[in-house]
């Protein structure tokens, strides 16, 4: 009787071995007699973890040196404030350019407008967010203080699969990404991107702490009434101390890093092992959806997120079932959970029924999904 696989977009399911190990370090990390809980943010012991998570994660993501790395906190959803507040003032017009193509970069874009001017250069609203807007389209304001666009929208299911080279579109303005959702599932081109950020409850550990990491000429324009802890110089020159930092949570992160490093398949290791199994394991989901009659993922084959799959069952008249409260999709769900096949159940917005598949999710989680859609379908 192993663990169920937990399906949630997040927080989501961990690494086994991260918790193991975790329990075991409950009570007495490393001799020390305490709990990682317990220590002061400024002792040697902490000191370490932070040091080690940092280096870790520079190393798996391969982050060039004029970038800095800060643990934050507040989630990616403060951090659609925090972004604005730290980047809008390097330009006097304070505008902003939004790639809206899902939930998120949506609310990302709402929150900005509190703090400046927002543009938005492309939308696949009127699609329903299936699909991406090509870059060549993109009306990219002369003055940006930045750009920003989702590279995972969570929600909807669409994944950019590379990011846009803004300076060969014309624009001069950093790229930010909110990374949140595939952050560790690929490696990320840093030449491309001015900042990172995301929340670590999909990929990377406990909800709360939030990952940035940013090009360094691009700290020192925080606006007046930006947070002093929120302030990417101040916490960056305080290496993720301007505060007491989520301890707990950096030291989970961590290990997380630890386990993603240990990785291998055949000679790949590390991020390069996860990508190459998160293809093969989304490619096995969407194969399946795509050669039933019964189930149905509508987004643009070009464009569908290795982590977040969304997708509907068909109604008799072949049409997707979107209400959530249909009774095929409540059987669907029951049968599911029965089997151990836990949080399929779509985003409120969107219905139907969502598979996150994280770095954590083991290809058998997979096959187990897999083998349900097949006697599902027969049944039905
Ligand atoms: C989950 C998620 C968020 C929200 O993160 P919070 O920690 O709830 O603030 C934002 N953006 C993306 C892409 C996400 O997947």
């Amino acid at each position: 009787m192993g663990r169920p696989y937990n399906f949630s977009a997040g927080p989501a399911t961990m690494p086994e071995a991260v918790l193991q190990q975790a329990a075991a370090e409950m009570l007495d990390w490393h001799g020390s007699g305490m709990s990682v809980m317990e220590m002061s943010h400024r002792g040697a012991a902490f000191g370490e973890i932070l040091e080690r998570a940092e280096h870790d994660l520079r190393t798996l993501l391969a982050i060039p040196p004029h970038f800095r790395v800060l643990f934050s906190q507040g989630g990616a959803l403060a951090h659609n404030a925090i972004v604005p507040l730290n980047l809008v003032g390097r330009r006097p017009a304070r505008v902003m350019d939004f790639v809206v193509t899902g939930a998120w970069s949506q609310k990302s874009a709402q929150e900005a407008g509190r703090y400046g001017q927002t543009h938005v250069a492309a939308s696949t609203a009127d699609c329903g967010f299936t699909t991406l807007p090509d870059p060549a389209s993109w009306r990219l304001s002369a003055d940006a203080s930045y750009v920003h666009l989702c590279s995972n929208e969570t929600i909807h299911g669409v994944e950019f699969h590379t990011l846009p080279d803004l300076a060969a579109l014309g624009s001069d303005a950093p790229l930010v990404i909110d990374f949140s959702s595939h952050v560790l599932s690929r490696p990320v081109d840093w030449t491309r991107v001015g900042l990172a950020f995301g929340g670590a409850q999909k990929n990377v550990g406990p909800a709360g702490l939030t990952l940035v990491v940013v090009r360094e000429d691009l700290l020192g324009h925080a606006l007046p009434i930006c947070p002093s802890v929120f302030d990417y110089r101040t916490l960056a020159q305080a290496h993720s101390m301007a505060n007491t930092p989520p301890t707990y949570a950096i030291y989970i992160a961590g290990l997380v890093f630890q386990w993603a490093l240990a990785q291998r398949e055949g000679e790949l290791s590390g991020v390069a092992a996860l990508q190459a199994r998160n293809i093969v394991k989304a490619q096995r989901l969407y194969d399946a959806i795509d050669r039933s009659s019964l189930y149905v993922n509508e987004v643009d084959p070009a464009c569908r997120s290795r982590m977040n799959v969304p997708f509907f069952l068909r109604g008799d008249d072949g049409q997707p079932l979107r209400d959530p409260a249909h009774p095929r999709n409540v059987a669907f769900l029951r049968g599911a959970q029965e089997r151990g096949l836990l949080q399929l159940k779509g985003h409120k917005s969107v219905g139907g029924m969502r598979a996150s598949l994280y770095n954590a999710m083991p290809m058998a989680g997979v096959e187990a999904l897999v083998d349900y859609l097949r006697d599902f379908e027969r049944q039905a």
